[in-house]
């Protein structure tokens, strides 16, 4: 499908869910270790990866909040949720040979580095994979806008989000057979349509920083790094 783009920086935002494989909740290493050879495969490739990783598969703050927490506390053991699966992440990639390292939205210097956009920039710049943590260190966010508002900051080629299916359908491929999936979309349609693949902050941020936006299947043995040649299944995202 269409010419190979080149792309030397780009963000890829994983569901804390794609980490749990075939388990109900937690971090699957099996899985982790799949995720990470797309990366290293990239990375290895010569594409500088910063990686967002949800926190689904631990917390999520509007389940708690919908449990009568307050919100913003709910929040708060969300993001956290994003920093286990971030160091879990570290730990496989280091182990397959590929430095990275967690950088959290919240200050936590015991475990891991603060996200600053400097000390990002020269890690990727020296081939080290950057996981972004802890979302963007606010309430009220998801990590979807948190990896838009990172591949913004980063000066990002595109923004790869790895979604249980391939690409962005009408209406639920899942639940609805007659489901088209789109080759591309503009983030104005995406908007309007109000499809529930991304959240509208992380759509506008992409938009008003012309960052296009590829969704695909993670689960999808491989597909990261075809989308990345341009081959595979996907949507984009684009003016
Ligand atoms: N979160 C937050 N601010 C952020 C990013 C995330 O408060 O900037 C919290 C929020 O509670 C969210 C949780 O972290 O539910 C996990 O993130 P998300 O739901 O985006 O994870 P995913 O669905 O991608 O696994």
């Amino acid at each position: 499908m269409g010419t190979a783009p080149s792309f030397s920086r780009v963000l890829l935002k994983v569901s804390g869910e794609a980490l749990m494989g075939s388990k109900e909740f937690g971090i699957d290493l099996d899985m982790a270790g799949r995720v990470a050879d797309e990366v290293v495969q990239a990375v290895k490739g010569g594409v500088q990866v910063a990686l967002v990783i949800g926190g689904g598969n631990i917390f999520r703050g509007v389940a708690g909040a919908a449990s009568g927490m307050d919100r913003a506390n709910a929040d708060q053991m969300g993001m956290l949720a994003t920093v286990m699966n971030a160091l879990a992440m570290q730990d496989v990639l280091i182990s397959k040979g590929i430095d990275a390292r967690a950088m959290s939205a919240i200050h936590m210097p015991t475990v891991c580095e603060s996200f600053t956009r400097a000390r990002a920039l020269s890690h990727l710049n020296k081939g080290k994979v950057v996981l972004c943590a802890a979302g963007t260190g606010n309430p009220f966010f998801t990590t979807d806008t948190a990896a838009a508002l990172r591949a913004a900051e980063l000066k990002c080629d595109a923004f790869f989000k790895g979604t249980s299916v391939d690409g962005i359908y009408s209406a639920d491929p899942k639940a609805d057979r007659n489901a088209e999936r789109f080759e591309t979309l503009t983030y104005d349609e995406m908007l309007a349509r109000n499809l529930r693949v991304m959240d509208g902050a992380a759509i506008a941020l992409a938009r008003d920083n012309a960052i296009p936006v590829f969704v695909f299947s993670i689960r999808q043995s491989g597909e990261f790094n075809k989308v990345l040649n341009g081959n595979g299944t996907f949507t984009e995202v684009t003016v």
